[in-house]
C-alpha cells in the first residue's frame, strides 16, 4: 500500500473510533484527523467520571493510531529501499524486460528493444531519485535509483602553451562559438543503430583512462575530463564505435580535429585530436569504419585518442560500454 493511502486509512479508522466514542457521549463535532482529535480528546473537559473514563479510552485508542502511523510509515520506507539500486555517477543503470518506454528526472523515450537504459551524467548530484517503465501490458513501475558519489580523482597537467590555459578575448569567444555549434548535437532524437557493446574505437585498444578527472593545467583549475583517453600513436586509424551518422566534424580550440557520430537513442559518440579527419558531415558509417587518424591537436600533451560519450545529454564513462558491456542492473 502507497504510504499515502495508507495514511488515509489510518486517518479514517481514527475518525470512525473517535465518532463511535462521540455518539456514545452524545456530542457532535467536526472530524479532524488523528492526531488533532487525539490531542482535543486529552483535555479533561469532562469532569464526571463515565465520561472521562470514555474520554481516556477514546485517547489511547487514537494515540495508539498516531504511534502506529509512523512505524507502519517507516516499514513502508525499507521495503522501498529493498529494492533500491545503487550505481556510481557516469554510469549506466539496465533494466531489462518488455518495456514500451522508460522515464527518469520528467524525460520519457522509447525502450530499446524492450530494454530500458538510464545513463546518468558523471556530474549528477549524489542522491536517491525514482526511475520508471511502462511495460508493453501493465502498469506503470517504479525503482529507487541511489546515485553514489564517485572520486575520480584528480590531476595538474603541465602544458607548455599557456595561450590555451589563460584564453585570449579571441579564443574565449572562438571557445563560446564552438559550444554553441555542438551543443544542438546532444539534442537529437534519432532511432537507435547502435548495438552493445560498443566496438573499439582502434585496435589494439589500450586502456582507456582518467574519465571524470578533476584536472589542472599548470595549476590553473578547468573543467573535469569528460573522456577516456586512449594512449595511441600518431596515425593510428580511428573506429566508429557503433553504425550512425557524422553529425560534426571541426576543427576546435581544445578538441582539435573532431568527429561527433549520432546512434540515435540520443547516443553521440565524439573522437578528439585527430591528426585528419576521413569522414564528413552527413556521412553515415558502420560499425568500425574509419573516422580518421590519431593526433595531438587542440589542447594535448601528446598523440592520444580522446574519446567521449554522450546518452541523452549524461556524459558517461566509454570504458563501461566498450568491448564489455559494465553496466548496473535492475533486479
Ligand atoms: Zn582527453
Amino acid at each position: 500500500m502507497e504510504p499515502i493511502s495508507q495514511l488515509v486509512m489510518l486517518c479514517l479508522g481514527g475518525m470512525a473510533a473517535w465518532l463511535t466514542l462521540a455518539v456514545r457521549e452524545r456530542r457532535t463535532t467536526t472530524g479532524e484527523c488523528y492526531a488533532t482529535v487525539a490531542a482535543s480528546r486529552l483535555r479533561p473537559r469532562h469532569r464526571s467520571g463515565s465520561r472521562y473514563g470514555v474520554t481516556l479510552t477514546s485517547a489511547i485508542v487514537l494515540g495508539a493510531f498516531g504511534l502506529l502511523a509512523p512505524h507502519l510509515a517507516a516499514a513502508e520506507e525499507t521495503a522501498a529501499s529493498d529494492e533500491a539500486v545503487a550505481a556510481p555517477q557516469g554510469s549506466v543503470v539496465r533494466w531489462s524486460g518488455e518495456a514500451e518506454s522508460c522515464g527518469m528526472g520528467g524525460k520519457t523515450w522509447k525502450a530499446n528493444e524492450g530494454v530500458c537504459y538510464f545513463p546518468i551524467d558523471f556530474e549528477h548530484p549524489a542522491g536517491r531519485i525514482e526511475i520508471a517503465r511502462w511495460p508493453k501490458a501493465g502498469e506503470r513501475e517504479t525503482r529507487w535509483l541511489d546515485i553514489e558519489d564517485k572520486d575520480f580523482g584528480e590531476e595538474n597537467v603541465e602544458y607548455p602553451d599557456d595561450s590555451l590555459i589563460h584564453l585570449s578575448e579571441e579564443d574565449l569567444a572562438r571557445h563560446s562559438r564552438e559550444q554553441a555549434e555542438i551543443e544542438p548535437v546532444f539534442k537529437t532524437d534519432t532511432e537507435p543503430v547502435y548495438s552493445l557493446p560498443l566496438a573499439p574505437p582502434a585496435k589494439p585498444l589500450p586502456e582507456g583512462k582518467e574519465f571524470g578527472v578533476e584536472r589542472s593545467f599548470n595549476d590553473v583549475p578547468k573543467s573535469a575530463h569528460t573522456g577516456a583517453d586512449y594512449p595511441i600513436g600518431l596515425d593510428n586509424p580511428v573506429h566508429a564505435v557503433a553504425a550512425g551518422k557524422v553529425v560534426l566534424t571541426g576543427e576546435h580550440l581544445f578538441a582539435g580535429n573532431s568527429v561527433y557520430v549520432d546512434h540515435g537513442d540520443g547516443l553521440v559518440s565524439m573522437y578528439f585530436h585527430l591528426n585528419s579527419i576521413e569522414v564528413e558531415e552527413g556521412q553515415t558509417v558502420a560499425a568500425g569504419d574509419e573516422l580518421g587518424k590519431v593526433g595531438e591537436t587542440g589542447r594535448a600533451t601528446g598523440p592520444h585518442l580522446h574519446l567521449g560519450l554522450r546518452w541523452r545529454d549524461a556524459r558517461i564513462d566509454p570504458t563501461l560500454l566498450i568491448g564489455k558491456l559494465q553496466v548496473v542492473d535492475v533486479p
